[in-house]
């Protein structure tokens, strides 16, 4: 049952590149998984957890540091990790009543007029 809605919801999502609505098919998947009483906080460990992911992803595919080759299997991609990165962000997003793209909007107004230097 739960596995038709998300597929009803995800043909919904095929259908657009709308940030507005990834972050509202987003909300929507949450609900049906159960996972829609999840704090900010809660949703916040799972971000830390996933960015480490992604750093661990990276590592692997563009570093010439090493990996532990017998949890190799273990990895996950770099898409896949940023995947999941994205939407927890948008879950929190969801728990704060932020709406990601407007807020993006906001920061890069301020953005655009920053200095950008190096130090040398
Ligand atoms: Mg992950």
């Amino acid at each position: 049952m739960t596995n038709n809605i998300q597929n009803d919801l995800y043909r919904e999502l095929e259908k657009t590149r709308d940030i507005n609505q990834i972050q509202n098919y987003i909300k929507n998947v949450i609900e049906v998984r159960g996972f829609s009483k999840q704090s900010s906080q809660d949703n916040m460990l799972l971000l830390t957890e996933e960015v480490g992911e992604l750093a661990k992803a990276i590592r692997k595919e563009n570093t010439l540091l090493g990996v532990d080759c017998d949890k190799m299997y273990n990895y996950d991609s770099v898409e896949s990790e940023i995947a999941d990165v994205f939407i927890i962000l948008n879950n929190i997003c969801n728990c704060l009543n932020i709406n990601l793209y407007e807020c993006v909007m906001k920061k890069e107004k301020i953005n655009i007029n920053r200095v950008w230097s190096k130090n040398k």
